[in-house]
């Protein structure tokens, strides 16, 4: 996504967007559905990179790695058409993340790539999971994470190292074209002309 985007489906509900610029793989699914970016951009390699909200929604907890644990503020449209809310778990900025209960809308900046805590190099560590959750038991991922390519569209988003993942972009249905209103649908109208005929005849 694109600083400042927003985008929402045919019932007003936002869309889930992937909160980079640029889609830079450094590390598959690891810790259950966790995915490692780069800051990136035309240029190649940014540090410190800029993250976008998703959605909007508010931060719930922050931790060890300045991980901030995100949720939804309503009900949030999925790059698959599922519709719920969602969580977002992100690691590792340079600086603290916002303090518990800030608000962020979609689209405005949340968060930084950086290597803050357990971590090799700048990057973004994210996780999303359906539903408003917080940590599994282990503590390493959230509860019922999902594959992110199943949740985050990728609309203004350059895919430069996807890892074939099945990235997508959302687009909205087109309503379907209403049917034209007939006032004497045909074989009504056949009917009608038959019994006034029977009606005639049996007068004769
Ligand atoms: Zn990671």
């Amino acid at each position: 996504m694109r600083a400042g985007e927003t985008l929402r489906d045919n019932n007003n509900n936002e869309v889930c967007l992937f909160p980079l610029e640029y889609l830079h793989i450094s590390q598959g699914e690891h810790q259950q559905y966790a995915i490692d970016f780069l800051g990136w951009g035309a240029n190649g390699r940014i540090y410190d990179c800029g993250c976008y909200a998703p959605f909007t929604g508010s931060v719930v907890y922050t931790g060890n790695d300045h991980n901030m644990i995100f949720w939804s503020s309503n009900p949030v449209r999925c790059v698959d058409d599922t519709l719920s809310d969602i969580t977002i778990l992100v690691a590792h900025s340079n600086t603290a993340p916002a303090g518990i209960g800030t608000t962020f809308l979609q689209g405005s900046l949340f968060y930084h790539t950086g290597n803050y805590g357990v971590s090799t190099g700048d990057h973004l560590h994210m996780e999303v999971a359906l539903g408003h959750v917080r940590w599994d038991t282990t503590g390493t991922h959230l509860l019922n994470p999902s594959h992110m390519w199943d949740v985050m569209a990728v609309n203004d988003t350059v895919i430069d190292s996807g890892m074939g993942y099945n990235w997508r972009e959302y687009y909205r249905p087109t309503p379907p074209t209403p049917s034209k209103p007939h006032r004497f649908p045909w074989p009504v109208y056949a009917r009608i002309l038959r019994e006034k005929k029977t009606y005639k005849s049996s007068n004769n």
